[in-house]
């Protein structure tokens, strides 16, 4: 059984999408091993995305994936990554397969609704930092204590 990591972007949550997404990858035969709905800080965001630091887009999808909540998930099955990512994908909604999340709920490149792991190293790290880390456990802490703060 292989694990990967998925977390709807805000445009995602704003839209009230996170159950046509989560219907998306149970209908294909994936088991839901985790989730949370949490605010990320930019310092969660820049280790996230680290490898796209030199790209021009960086600062604007770090403003982007810190403007609200994310739907941090851990999905398992076979082949679970690239099976995800297919679910998902092309990276830009024009180049997206119809039939994909993003080709069916997305118009743009830089809210395209949903991110999925491309490859089980990315997949492992990815669920230590979202959720084994310490910024994760602080949101659920704040969650807990003072959910109305974090709308
Ligand atoms: P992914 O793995 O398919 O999500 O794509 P990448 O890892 O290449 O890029 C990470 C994320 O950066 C994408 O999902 C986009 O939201 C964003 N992104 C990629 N290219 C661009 C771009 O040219 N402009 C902007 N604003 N965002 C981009
Ligand atoms: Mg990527």
């Amino acid at each position: 059984m292989e694990r990967t990591f998925v977390m709807i972007k805000p445009d995602g949550v704003k839209r009230g999408l996170i159950g046509p997404i989560i219907t998306r990858f149970e209908q294909k035969g994936f088991h839901l091993a985790a989730m949370k709905l949490m605010r990320i800080d930019r310092a969660l965001a820049e280790r996230h995305y680290g490898e796209h630091q030199d790209r021009p887009f960086f600062g604007e999808l770090v403003d982007f994936l810190t403007s609200g909540q994310v739907c941090a998930m851990v999905w398992e099955g076979q082949n679970a990554v690239a099976n995800t990512r297919a679910i998902i994908g092309a990276t830009n909604p024009v180049q997206a397969s119809p039939g994909t999340i993003r080709a069916d709920f997305a118009l743009d490149i830089a809210s395209n609704i949903v991110h999925g792991s491309d490859s089980p190293e990315s997949a492992q790290r990815e669920i230590a930092l979202f959720f084994d880390g310490a910024p994760a456990l602080e949101t659920m802490y704040r969650m807990t204590g003072d959910g109305a703060a974090l709308n």
